[in-house]
């Protein structure tokens, strides 16, 4: 299928070119199965030539001021926020998603930008002293040099975006790799930066994991990567890493425990579903994708959600700005989350389960219950508008099963007691915990990042400069 399709090139250097060997790759919307664009499939060479850009790049950049990245951060944020219309609609376009949602990702992008401006010029060090007699110490936090950035599909702009600002903000030059389904955003959003940042200081390379991100991670001169993506890469990218004692930076996938109390609110949990189980198509490394609820509001909360979930208005983004879900990003993705439905033999599937016509690549939003705790649906990432529902019998079950996954982002607990929730919050093994919410609580100002095999290192926050720095200690001799 396809219909008119636009030609992009790859940004390294400050200029924008082909792949190396000249070949292309597709990228396909979503929600239509069109083919929407074209860009480079690049290779190895190619990230070669990024590494030499940033390299001669680098010198300059780090004789940049804090204020002056800071103020190239604000301009950053200036050229999102003025085409953040024409971004949300590319972002749409990409991956299937409402406009609602991509105009909303816009503003968060801009702020985050405008945050990292912020900690460019507030970034923190021991004071310096005399620790041993004779000597002044002092302790600079530098740069690592060039950064390597790697992007998944499910929120493109935004996540480069977490990667860039304090990247750019400690004084690193960067090369970032989008996912080679959604590219776009990323490439528009460096044809706005160029005329901002120096040649150089951020190149976007397009092309398959394997080989652009391996060479990323390959490459000598590439300090940090820092990979947004399925945990199975994390491991990969850990692994290829370990050859240059690189620097890895891994925000990886989830599998959200939503612990409801007893004593909740049935519907304001429903409408809480509603939204951190399926935003995005449930396509968020933090949705709220396992419902754990006490045995006296388990059946009220089934009866609030599903009429919840079925009120979802479902379709291609573009038919209307009302629409609250859009597809899934690809037809291999349909096939994943629908193949999880099929083997969950024995489960009960309460609304939802099939696919939405065959234009484009839907999944109906869906609950499902009788599921075990030891069942794939459960244990793993489905990344769909999937949400299953199980009872728990006391306190203690209900916070071992929502511990019991290998995953470790994000959790919530709901209930109107204090103290249960505090001792939830202590006992919930997971980077981010929200109470009587899901999803929503999210800024700039804290960190997001997991435990376990949700990968380490935080994206966003004051502590992400962490990764993006190195601690010199510096020594003078004074008598
Ligand atoms: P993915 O791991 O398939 O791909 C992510 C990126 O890694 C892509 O750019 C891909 O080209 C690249 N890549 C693949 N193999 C590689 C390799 N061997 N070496 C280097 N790079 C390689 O993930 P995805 O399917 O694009 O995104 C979905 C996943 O991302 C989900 O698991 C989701 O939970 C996770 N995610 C996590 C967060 C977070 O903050 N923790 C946020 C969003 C998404």
């Amino acid at each position: 299928m396809s219909t008119t399709t636009t030609s992009y090139k790859c940004f390294i250097g400050g200029e924008w070119v082909d792949a190396a060997s000249g070949e292309t790759m597709e990228v396909i919307n979503p929600a239509t199965g069109e083919t929407i664009a074209a860009v480079p499939r690049c290779g190895a060479a190619d990230v070669d030539r990024a590494v030499s850009a940033a390299k001669e790049a680098l010198p300059a950049w780090l004789d940049t001021t804090p204020k002056e990245r800071s103020e190239l951060l604000h301009k950053l944020a200036d050229v999102l926020e003025e085409n953040a219309e024409e971004l949300a609609q590319l972002e749409s376009r990409n991956v299937g998603k409402p406009l609602m949602a991509s105009r909303d990702e816009m503003p968060f992008s801009a702020d985050n930008l405008r945050f990292f401006a912020g900690a460019a010029r507030h970034l923190e060090g021991q004071s310096a002293g005399e620790y041993i007699a004779g000597y002044t110490s002092m302790i600079r936090r530098e740069p690592l040099g060039i950064v390597g950035g790697i992007c998944p599909w499910n929120y493109p702009l935004m996540m480069a975006v977490w990667k860039m600002g304090p990247a750019l903000a400690a004084g690193n030059v960067q090369i970032l790799k989008p996912s080679e389904q959604t590219p776009l955003s990323l490439l528009r959003f460096a044809q706005l930066a160029q005329d901002v940042l120096p040649a150089g200081v951020l190149s976007v390379v397009t092309g398959d994991g394997v080989p652009v991100g391996e060479r990323l991670v390959a490459h000598p001169d590439v300090r940090l990567v820092s990979l947004t993506g399925d945990v199975s890469t994390g491991k990969a990218i850990a692994r290829n890493a370990a050859d240059t004692l690189k620097r890895v930076h891994l925000e990886l996938g989830g599998k959200a425990p939503m612990v409801v109390f007893d004593d909740a609110d049935p519907e304001a949990v429903a409408a809480g579903i509603r939204l951190g189980g399926y935003w995005n198509s449930g396509q968020d490394c933090t949705a709220g994708s396992r419902v754990i609820a006490g045995p006296k509001i388990y059946d009220r909360l089934l009866e609030a959600l599903v009429p919840q979930v079925e009120s979802l208005k479902v379709g291609d983004p573009f038919e209307s700005d009302e629409i609250e879900m859009g597809s899934v990003i690809s037809q291999a993705q349909q096939e994943r989350i629908l193949g999880f439905l099929e083997r969950a033999k024995g489960a009960t599937v309460l609304t939802g389960g099939g696919t939405n016509g065959d234009r484009g690549f839907f999944v109906q939003p869906t609950v499902v219950v009788d599921v075990k705790q030891t069942d794939e649906i459960v244990q793993n990432e489905v990344f769909g508008p999937v949400v299953t529902v199980q009872r728990f019998a006391d306190d203690d079950q209900a916070i071992a099963w929502a511990n019991d996954v290998r995953y470790g982002l994000a959790a919530s607990v709901w209930t109107r007691d204090v103290g249960r929730a505090m001792n939830a919050v202590r006992r919930l093994q997971y980077g981010t915990v929200w109470v009587n919410d899901h999803l929503l609580p999210i800024t700039s100002e804290m960190p997001h990042g997991g435990y376990k095999q949700s990968g380490y290192g935080k994206d966003m926050s004051i502590y992400s400069m962490e990764e993006y720095t190195q601690i010199k200690h510096a020594a003078f001799k004074i008598d």
